[in-house]
């Protein structure tokens, strides 16, 4: 089939048939890309509306056990600096993420065990008590914990697949596996968290297919939230030599995504705005509807370094925000009011009369 007839078929709410998928992700001409991107917009708009989401993040400690071949925080990467926010400092940036507005903040950090059941618990009141919806991107916690911090009130929980090819994923993340990662996607969404997946675009040894199975794996999981990026090379790391992805293939995945999945958060995320200065701007024009601004205290923040060349290193929160706002509506969009929850979710919901009282507080 013509390309971009298998655009307009996806847009339409068709089957997406693996085959032609592949056929997306490989198309050379700019010009199937552009009429991806404006396909992914319609739909963004018509399901979801111009409202962009928000959501304020603090990286509270770079602590992390993992070894991730891809990540600057690898416990390897011993020329980094290492940090971790007392409980105080925490809410302190909560209180702050609260105060200029936002309505979402997201809890992000290595995989760090002296952050326990309890202390986690207690930045999730501290939120709750000021009405903030809880994000939680702690990596691969016990059940109990998950379990737990759901209880206390967290709404949500990122955790990207980061490649669904079984091998790759083994080889990049040691000790740990694909399976095993499912299985704590899967429990997070049975907990009743709202929960986003995603993976990394341009990983040494990817294939396109791979990245059609990547799509594949958000659809099974019917994620609530997509978060895609391009893989930035990080010099301390084994894989400082490799080429890393490209701003327009992962515009692609973000389209595609938008167009598998027309009701989910999908942020135009901060790696993304890290390869080009407006490419936060293309990923919100490509189909994304969520942006992540950060307000971790600017002392610690060039050590949260994931990869490379990470923006707004020495901006305080309130800047950030005002940054934020100016490009979205420099883009004819605007920020979208309330806690931002996820409409499948809400819908998930609906079906519990007992929960519905904790959506809505
Ligand atoms: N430790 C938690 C959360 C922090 S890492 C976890 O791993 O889930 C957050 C995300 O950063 C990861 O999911 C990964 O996709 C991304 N990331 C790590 N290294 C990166 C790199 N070199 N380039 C781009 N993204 C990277
Ligand atoms: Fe740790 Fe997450 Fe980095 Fe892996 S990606 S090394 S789990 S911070």
């Amino acid at each position: 089939m013509e390309v971009r007839k298998v655009v307009d078929a996806l847009a339409a709410g068709g089957p997406a048939p693996d085959e032609e998928l592949l056929e997306l992700v490989q198309a050379r001409d700019p010009a199937v890309g552009l009429y991806l991107f404006e396909a992914a917009s319609r739909v963004r708009r018509e399901r979801v509306g111009d409202g962009v989401h928000l959501r304020g993040l603090i990286e509270f400690s770079n602590h992390c056990r993992m070894d991730c071949l891809y990540c600057g925080l690898r416990r390897s990467n011993l020329a980094l600096a290492r940090y971790r926010l007392s409980p105080d400092d925490i809410g302190e940036a909560i209180d702050a993420a609260s105060s200029i507005g936002y309505r979402t903040v997201v809890l992000q950090s290595g995989e760090d065990l002296l952050y326990d059941a309890e202390l986690v618990a207690r930045l999730i009141h501290r939120a709750k008590g000021k009405g903030l919806a809880v994000t939680l991107s702690l990596g691969e916690r016990d059940r109990d914990e998950l379990a737990y911090w759901r209880r206390q009130g967290a709404d949500r929980y990122l955790l990207r697949h980061e490649t669904a090819n079984p091998e790759l994923h083994r080889q990049l993340r040691p000790g740990r596996s694909l399976e095993g990662r499912i299985a704590v996607l899967r429990r997070l969404k049975e907990l009743g968290y709202q929960v986003g997946a995603g993976f990394m675009v341009g990983l040494p040894g990817q294939t396109p297919r791979d990245l059609v199975a990547d799509l594949r794996l958000l659809v099974d999981l019917q994620a609530d939230m997509a978060g895609i990026g391009p893989f930035i090379p990080h010099p301390g790391t084994p894989l400082a030599g490799a080429t890393g992805g490209s701003l327009e293939s992962t515009l692609r995945m973000v389209a595609l995504a938008r167009l598998l999945l027309p009701e989910a958060m999908i942020p135009a995320t901060t790696a993304l705005g890290s390869m080009d200065p407006f490419g936060r701007e293309q990923g919100l024009m490509a189909g994304a509807n969520v942006l992540m601004p950060n307000v971790t205290p600017p002392s610690v923040r060039p050590l949260y370094q994931l990869y490379p060349g990470k923006i707004c290193l020495d901006e305080g929160a309130a800047h950030c925000r005002g940054c934020t706002e100016a490009r979205i509506h420099r883009i004819g969009r605007n920020v979208a009011a309330g806690p931002g929850h996820c409409p499948g979710w809400e819908r998930r919901q609906g079906h519990d009369p007992e929960r519905i009282g904790s959506i809505h507080q």
